[in-house]
């Protein structure tokens, strides 16, 4: 059977020509294929083979059930408010056992990936659901498929939605690992996750101050710690990007007062690490 659409491919070729001639136009056009070439359905599948991926390549993820379930726990309520927003995906939290690497990301079809380095460098509950809804943000407005469509190229991505290509999901999360497609975030990307994040925390009582609290606080330990705040180099401290995140909460009078440091702090000690505040 020919499930072959000759026309999409010069039709889209003919639209980035034409479109991608700004940083911020080119992002949009790149959303735009990326919606059009990959569907919510391949992006999951994507997202599945980076998790098997990943644990096929050594990396390993946290076994104690109450870690699981308290990061769980805290993704779940954020994924609550995040499904009416894109409804297509499946959305997993997986906890990375590495108390040395303070990071998190998002892979397609709403795979979040957190090292328990980062439970273990925040200061209370509310900083930690800020990272999540940062990274949620990132899979609401698929700015990873976006990344996808950036690094692969269109041809490859075309291939892959007109059925040429037998193993797409695989292929492309082989590639998603392996060229850090998931740091390729721009910075007007960087405000919309941050936006979307202190919004979604503030919506289920958290204080969203939490992640100016958290990003101050990475910024303040760089250099000074031998452990490296990842997420800040995967997620560029602008200059302005803690001031706009302040007149944002003000602006749009977001507040909340749950932090959350206790329970956070019960977790940090089944993992081994100083309980909060020290
Ligand atoms: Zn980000």
């Amino acid at each position: 059977m020919r499930r072959r659409r000759p026309g999409l491919v010069p039709a889209l070729f003919a639209a980035w020509a034409v479109l991608a001639c700004s940083a911020g136009q080119r992002a949009q056009v790149e959303t735009t294929l990326a919606r059009t070439l990959i569907s919510d359905e391949q992006s999951n599948q994507i997202g599945a083979q980076v998790h098997a991926d990943a644990e096929s390549s050594g990396v390993r993820y946290v076994q104690d059930p109450a870690v699981r379930g308290y990061v769980e726990s805290v993704a779940t309520r954020i994924f609550a408010l995040a499904r009416p927003d894109r409804p297509g995906v499946d959305y997993h939290v997986h906890l990375i056992d590495d108390p040395k690497t303070v990071n998190a990301f998002a892979a397609p079809g709403g795979h979040l990936f957190v090292y328990s380095g980062l439970l273990l460098a925040a200061a209370n509950e509310a900083e930690l659901a800020a990272v999540i809804g940062h990274e949620t943000g990132h899979v609401v407005d698929r700015h990873v498929e976006r990344a996808m469509v950036n690094a692969y190229g269109l041809d490859a991505l075309a291939s892959a939605a007109l059925g040429r290509n037998p193993g797409p999901a695989k292929e492309l999360a082989a590639g998603v690992v392996g060229t850090g497609v998931m740091r390729a975030h721009s910075r007007s990307e960087e405000t919309e996750a941050d936006e979307y994040g202190v919004r979604t925390v503030a919506g289920i009582g958290y204080d969203p101050r939490a992640m100016l609290t958290f990003l101050a606080q990475l910024q303040s330990g760089e250099g000074k710690t031998p452990r490296v705040p990842q997420w800040l180099s995967t997620h560029p401290l602008t200059p302005d990007r803690i001031e706009h995140l302040e007149r944002y909460i003000a602006d749009n009078r977001l507040s909340g007062s749950d932090l959350g440091a206790q329970r956070l702090a019960a977790i940090k000690s089944r993992l081994g690490g100083a309980p909060s505040g020290a």
